[in-house]
């Protein structure tokens, strides 16, 4: 039989922490760890924690099967001496995760994957993914993929901010009033010190980054009226929204406009500081910045570029941010997952996307550096790869085409 990805790791007590997940074999980055499919799916409503509670206990008392019904009450609880009256709506809302895609606005709990803890800096990648198939034929399962290498006697965390990221102050705060716990993990560890502060600084750095371009904070001065056709919305809408669609997203469409060379330079900053993180973790030599690796994952970096190229019409720059979505969105989310498949088309055919060349003005659409023979990207063996990366992340082209 082969070997499932289940048999890689065990569940087993870890000191303070309660239950956790530990490997018991080499892990190579990209091995898919879970694909669970969910215990109950219930939709978000305004329903009272009472009312709440109720409607749990009776997706609960309804499974068939006695053994998943332990599971679930001897799953964590966090919120059970705010709520000793409600065990169901407290081990519900500690546990259970919201789900993009189909079920949006939906939220599940899944047993298996409960049992990893949270580490700021994670091992692992988790994510819902709503074109998966279970091993039991049921469409919609969530997936757990190591981003690093791990050995037998690792845990193995993954971390409950998704892409957030927060410097020590604010992740303490954030994980004690939201899951009423301090965490120990490598990063929170630091001592106080001009080190702590370096990263700090970095978090700080990537959070005003996300902030903008997840939150589209900065936005104060924005006239009510929106900046936006609805045709311009949905395509922005789809870059940005689809893998985080429960949050309220907003776009800030006029650096967009008027300044989508200043955008791509900060995506470039972003990245970098992502990826020499990710490098000093990655040779394994307890490199300086390794210490926020995993924080917040390129590929948010790189779907601004991607879009932005895209909205200049820039196919051959829109061709390679695209590649490097697909290739990394293989490792955390696994090549069957719908933003690799997204990725992977986007990288042979960036003109066919809806949102093409809609920068340029008066719906006309033109391929820079896209003749009639096909996308034009330098060729790296050529080049190397410092001038490559120069090529990728200048936007002069785009200033002449604006
Ligand atoms: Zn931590």
């Amino acid at each position: 039989m082969a070997a499932t990805p289940e048999s890689l790791w065990e569940v087993r007590r870890i000191p303070n922490k309660g239950y956790g997940v530990v490997a018991t074999a080499p892990i190579e980055p990209g091995t898919r760890l879970l694909m669970e499919e969910p215990l109950y799916i219930r939709s978000m409503t305004d329903d009272s924690i009472q009312q709440q509670n109720s409607i749990v206990e009776s997706l609960i008392q309804s499974l068939p099967d006695a053994a998943q019904r332990d599971a679930f009450h001897a799953l964590a609880s966090s919120f059970s001496v705010l709520y000793p009256e409600l065990p169901y709506y407290s081990i519900a809302t500690t546990n259970e995760v919201a789900l993009s895609g189909a079920q949006n606005g939906a939220s599940g709990l899944f047993l298996r994957w409960s049992r990893f803890n949270h580490a700021c800096t994670p091992s692992a990648y988790w994510a819902w993914n709503s074109d998966g198939t279970s091993p039991k034929g049921r469409a919609g399962v969530l997936t757990v993929h190591a981003i690093r290498r791990l050995n037998p006697g690792d845990e193995i965390s993954i971390s409950y901010f998704e892409n957030r990221v927060m410097p020590h102050e604010d992740r303490e705060r954030y994980l004690a009033e939201i899951y009423c716990f301090a965490c120990d993990c490598a990063l929170c560890s630091l001592a106080p010190g001009p080190w702590r502060d370096d990263v700090d600084e970095r978090l700080r750095q990537l959070e005003a980054f996300w902030r903008k371009y997840h939150l589209g904070e900065e936005i104060q001065d924005r006239p009510s009226s929106p900046l936006l056709s609805p045709q311009l919305s949905s395509c922005f809408y789809f870059h940005f929204v689809r893998r985080h669609s429960y949050h309220h997203y907003y776009f800030e469409a006029q650096r967009y406009r008027h300044d989508p060379a200043g955008c791509l330079a900060e995506c470039r900053e972003a990245a970098e500081l992502i990826l020499e993180a990710e490098e000093d973790v990655g040779d394994g030599a307890g490199g300086e910045d390794g210490d926020i690796a995993g924080c917040i994952d390129v590929t948010f970096a790189y779907e601004i570029a991607l879009a932005l190229a895209l909205f200049v019409g820039d196919a051959a720059r829109a061709s390679v941010f695209a590649a490097r979505n697909r290739d990394r969105y293989t490792v955390t989310l696994g090549a069957d997952s719908g933003e690799a498949l997204r990725a992977g088309r986007g990288a042979l055919d960036p003109c066919a996307d809806r949102s093409f060349g809609l920068g340029l003005g008066g719906g006309r659409r033109r391929g820079m550096g896209l003749g009639s023979e096909g996308v034009v990207v330098p060729d790296v063996e050529e080049i190397g790869e410092e001038a490559f990366e120069e090529w990728l992340w200048s936007a002069e082209e785009w200033e002449l085409g604006g």
